[in-house]
């Protein structure tokens, strides 16, 4: 029931509502043809087609949304329906939660146009984003992103605002969600270099919990929050031992000889598997054991940063999955752990240190993870703890055991890409791009995963910001050479805790 429905002040024949009767009756329409199976010959290149032309119709609706919303609030209608604000207009008129009441409220508040106190239009307070969401290139979803990360740089300089406005809405018609949610936290960080990453990693410490009871039946139950390094490092340990086990057994037949073999799949769901590596994990601690290695590399948090933003505690850096990591807490991890170096070129080729030729070391494979940060393949976002080395030129064609020859693949891509025509390549600037099959892209135009252009992406530089303001840069320390000791900043020891004994294998290379 709509608890508005009574209202005296209801429109017949309105326009608007004309307007909206004729939307449905296409939709009416629409519906009724996939009912009749009208879909079932688009073919795979079709129905994507299909849902981009479907999403994109999705994602121009708000507009009215916004419109009417803001016209609300600005008409004080919520007052005439006894309520305190839109949200609760919404809430209550709508059906919706309070918090989708509030996103849309709030979206309103900066996408919808207004009206200036002489009644003159003026254009939405994110212009280029309310733009965007008219012609359905941005989602929702993206919509409340840029918006937020936006919001939380609102007390800096407007223009850098309406620039990084400008290059978010264009990143968002290209980039998946996850992908766009980096982008804009080192947007915000570039626009706002000391403001919002130390704040956020207070607010972190303030919000850390974690609760343990036992239940009735024998069961523990609990939740928890972690901080950003608390949650990295579980999230570390437990992916490699996460990862589906599939086994392939060979039963014997009625006369003992042996019967075909078959691959019995992993029937555990995401989250038992998730379980059952945490229990690995405390078994392996209780024994006093090291933790269960995966891929030949022991566990590991792998943080990609500039050596400037290193030795100066200033600006961020990535975790290997994208999360942004402040400079300092970078410093603050490094000073509990041993740390292999690994020199990146600009656009993030790593340099070809290592030579081993019989299987990728282990530095290769750090080499590896710091250059790919997960399954190369365009698109994928595999894990690199989850990923096999692929040798682009095979071994026994005479290709190298070193990083200019290998890529991270997931093992979906490692054993679909050459079935479906698709072949990789180290580019010019020593990143693997992969060529898609004619059929496609008939041009069959190089693509880099988003994941690795995002990651070598200097905000700085793209904002083109003045550096007026910035400091004369101190002396650093030259990087440290990677085939020798790990020597830069070996660690104070005064910070407690003791350090791994393992010596640092970077330097096992030949
Ligand atoms: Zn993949």
């Amino acid at each position: 029931m709509n608890m508005y429905s009574t209202s005296e002040e209801r429109v017949d024949g309105h326009p608007v509502h004309a307007a909206v009767d004729t939307v449905r009756t296409s939709l009416e329409h629409l519906v009724k043809l996939i009912d009749d199976g009208a879909h079932t010959d688009l073919g795979a290149f079709g129905l994507v087609e299909t849902l981009q032309q479907w999403e994109n119709l999705r994602n121009t609706m708000p507009v009215i949304d916004r419109a009417l919303i803001q016209h609300g609030v600005d008409q004080g209608h919520p007052g005439v329906l006894s309520e305190r604000t839109m949200i609760g207009v919404l809430k209550n008129g709508l059906r919706i939660s309070a918090g989708e009441a509030i996103r849309r409220v709030r979206a309103a508040e900066h996408l919808a146009e207004r009206t200036s106190m002489v009644g003159e239009p003026l254009p939405p307070i994110r212009e280029h984003l309310a733009a965007a969401q008219r012609d359905g290139t941005v989602t929702p979803e993206q919509v409340s992103l840029i918006d937020q990360t936006l919001r939380k740089v609102s007390h800096c300089d407007p223009e850098r605002i309406a620039m990084g406005e400008e290059l978010l809405v264009e990143q968002a018609g290209k980039l998946g969600y996850q992908e766009l949610t980096v982008f804009a936290a080192r947007l915000a960080e570039a626009i706002d270099p000391d403001g919002i990453l130390p704040c956020d990693e207070k607010a972190q410490q303030d919000r850390r919990y974690l609760r343990l009871r036992r239940r009735g039946d024998g069961c523990w139950a609990g939740e928890f929050v972690l901080t950003g390094t608390a949650g990295q490092k579980l999230a570390n340990l437990l992916s490699p031992l996460t990862k589906p086990q599939s086994n392939t057994v060979q039963p014997d037949n009625e006369d003992g000889t042996p019967g075909k073999k078959h691959l019995l799949e992993d029937e555990r769901s995401p989250a038992q598997r998730k379980h059952d590596a945490f229990e690995t994990l405390l078994d392996a601690l209780l024994r006093g054991q090291d933790v269960p290695a995966s891929g030949g590399t022991p566990a590991t948090v792998l943080i990609n940063i500039s050596w400037e933003e290193f030795c100066r505690e200033f600006g961020m850096g990535t975790y290997a999955d994208g999360t942004p990591v402040s400079a300092r807490t970078a410093r603050d991890l490094a000073d509990q752990a041993e740390i292999a170096w690994c020199v990146k070129a600009p656009k993030g080729a790593v340099l070809d240190l290592y030579r081993d030729r019989r299987i990728a070391s282990y530095a290769q494979t750090l080499a590896l993870y710091a250059r790919d940060l997960g399954c190369s393949f365009p698109g994928c976002d595999v894990q690199p703890q989850w990923c096999e080395r692929h040798h682009i030129v095979a071994w026994q064609d005479g290709g190298n055991t070193n990083i200019g020859n290998l890529t991270l693949v997931c093992s979906f891509h490692h054993h679909q890409f050459a079935k479906h025509g698709w072949q990789c390549r180290i580019n010019a600037d020593g990143l693997p791009e992969w060529i898609p099959p004619t059929w496609i892209d008939p041009l069959q135009r190089p693509i880099l995963n988003h994941r690795i252009t995002i990651n070598n992406w200097h905000p700085q530089d793209t904002l083109d910001l003045d550096g007026a303001d910035e400091p004369d840069p101190p002396d650093l320390p030259e990087p440290p050479d990677p085939l020798g000791p790990p020597g830069p900043s070996d660690p104070p020891s005064s910070s407690g805790g003791p350090r791994p004994e393992r010596a640092p294998r970077t330097t096992e290379a030949p």
